[in-house]
C-alpha cells in the first residue's frame, strides 16, 4: 500500500476536541461584542472572549462537583443540638437574565448521628450557587442534598441577595433585598424554626 505522504498544511493550527469547542464559543462572544455596539478587534477587547470564557469556569464550576463527595466523610456523634453557620458570603447567576445575583447564605440542621465538617457546609453552598440558578431553588436545592446525602432530622436554609438584573435594568431597584428560605424535616416545627432565626437574626 503507497503511504500516504501529503503533508498538512504548515499554518494550519491543530486544536484538540475541547479546545476546538472553545474556540467556537470565544467566536461566538465576539459576536456579542459587536452585537452591543463595539469593535471585538481593538486592543482593549481582543482577550475579552478569553477572559469571559475563563471567568465562566469558574463561575460555574459547580456543574463538575458532586454533593454526595463532599458529604462521604463524617463524624459520628451522639450530638443532636442544633449546628447553624450563617451569613456565608456567596456569588451566584440568574438563570433567567445570565446576570449576577450575590449575598448571604445561612445553613442550620439537626443531626441525626452524623456531623459534617463546617467547612462543608461552605462547600454544599458553593457548588448550587456556582450554576445557573434563581435564588429559591438555591436554597431548595442545598436543603435537599443535605436532606438526602447527610439524612438529618431537619435542615433550614436562609439566604439574603441583592440581584444585578433588578438594579442594572429592568425595574432598577438598587438596594432590593431578596430573602429566600427552605425548611425541611424538623425545622417546620415553628419552635425549632424560631431557634435558628434566633440564633442567624443578631450579629
Ligand atoms: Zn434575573
Amino acid at each position: 500500500m503507497p503511504k500516504n505522504n501529503k503533508r498538512k498544511p504548515a499554518n494550519k493550527v491543530k486544536r484538540t476536541a475541547s479546545q476546538n469547542a472553545e474556540h467556537k464559543i470565544e467566536q461566538s462572544l465576539k459576536k456579542v461584542l459587536a452585537y452591543v455596539g463595539d469593535n471585538p478587534n481593538r486592543e482593549g477587547l481582543k482577550e475579552t472572549p478569553k477572559r469571559m470564557l475563563n471567568s465562566y469556569k469558574e463561575m460555574f464550576s459547580g456543574y463538575k462537583q458532586k454533593p454526595e463527595s463532599v458529604l462521604k466523610t463524617f463524624i459520628e456523634g451522639t450530638c443532636d443540638e442544633m449546628v447553624i453557620l450563617k451569613d456565608m458570603e456567596f456569588y451566584s447567576t440568574c438563570e433567567h437574565h445570565f446576570l449576577p445575583f450575590f449575598g448571604t447564605i445561612s445553613i442550620g440542621y439537626i443531626p441525626n448521628k452524623k456531623i459534617i465538617g463546617i467547612s462543608k457546609l461552605a462547600r454544599m453552598a458553593d457548588i448550587f450557587a456556582r450554576r445557573l440558578q434563581i435564588q429559591e431553588k438555591l436554597c431548595a436545592d442545598i436543603a435537599d442534598s443535605l436532606m438526602k446525602h447527610l439524612a438529618p432530622q431537619g435542615v433550614m436554609v436562609v439566604c439574603k441577595a441583592q440581584h444585578m438584573c433588578i438594579s442594572s435594568r429592568g425595574v432598577r431597584k438598587n438596594n432590593a433585598i431578596m430573602v429566600t428560605s427552605a425548611l425541611r424535616g424538623v425545622f417546620e416545627q415553628p419552635e425549632v424554626r424560631a431557634e435558628f432565626l434566633q440564633f442567624t437574626q443578631h450579629k
